[in-house]
């Protein structure tokens, strides 16, 4: 834990669930115990979050897995920050490997999403990460920074942003990262933020891992000095696994 602050773990449930598997999922969630000491996050799908709202503790608050560029109006299928809002949102993912690489967001598209979502008090979860031909060509952090670059460019002030390393290679694949190999990635983002942007802005902001974190790795992950929290998939899709990931903070 190097960021200041509190270990944060996100739950991103993608695009899973039905109204049922979602009531008994909050249900595990709400008879979890979980270290006071943990920001704790989920985010459902854009259809369910009332309802999870309207049913979790308030212990775990919700983030949207998308927002609009700015004001709601005619955009077909999007959903604004003022409606997030309006539901109970506080954060919102952005950045995700599956809107890079699946839906073809791209870096600046991104950039202007967070800043607005910034700009009307929804926290952001930003996330970057390499492919893995990227890794393999030594690229990782060239990547990253070059992520990191265009969320810098686009917004005012890093306060309520939480950064989410998510190589996209372990994404979905049972193929998590080393501790090893998260914290020096890690460690270089740090540095980066510190040398452009501030040593004020590198020593406060979350940098957290993702990808196939699971009850039985995150413990190793959780002890790396620069890995300050959990973006969890498919974990998070199973309460007691997912308060178990909650609970890894040292
Ligand atoms: P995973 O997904 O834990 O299922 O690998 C992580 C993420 O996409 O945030």
């Amino acid at each position: 834990m190097a960021g200041t602050g509190k270990f944060f773990v996100g739950g991103n449930w993608k695009c899973n669930g039905t109204k049922d598997s979602i009531t008994k999922l909050v249900s595990d969630l709400n008879s979890a115990t979980l270290e006071p000491d943990v920001d704790v996050i989920v985010a459902p799908p854009f259809v369910y979050i009332d309802q999870v709202k309207n049913s979790i503790t308030p212990r775990i608050e919700i983030a949207s897995q998308n927002s609009w560029t700015g004001k709601g109006g005619a955009f077909t299928g999007e959903i604004s920050v003022e409606q997030l809002k309006d539901i109970g949102c506080k954060w919102v993912i952005l950045g995700h490997s599956e809107r890079r690489h699946v839906i073809g967001e791209d870096d600046q598209f991104i950039g202007k999403k967070a800043a607005y979502a910034l700009s009307e008090g929804l926290g952001v979860i930003a996330c970057i990460g390499e492919l893995l031909q990227e890794r393999e060509a030594g690229k990782t952090f060239d990547v990253c920074f070059q992520q990191l670059k265009a969320y810098a460019d686009a917004v005012p002030s890093w306060d309520n942003i939480v950064i989410a390393y998510e190589p996209v290679w372990a994404i979905g694949t049972g193929k998590v990262a080393t501790p090893q190999q998260a914290q020096e990635v890690h460690v270089a983002c740090r540095d980066w933020l510190k040398k452009n942007v501030s040593a004020e802005v590198a020593s406060k902001t979350r940098i957290i891992y993702g990808g196939s974190v699971n009850g039985g790795n995150c413990a190793e992950l959780a002890k790396q000095e620069d890995i300050d929290g959990f973006l969890v998939g498919g974990a998070s899709l199973k309460g007691p696994e997912f308060a178990t990931i909650v609970n890894s903070v040292i």
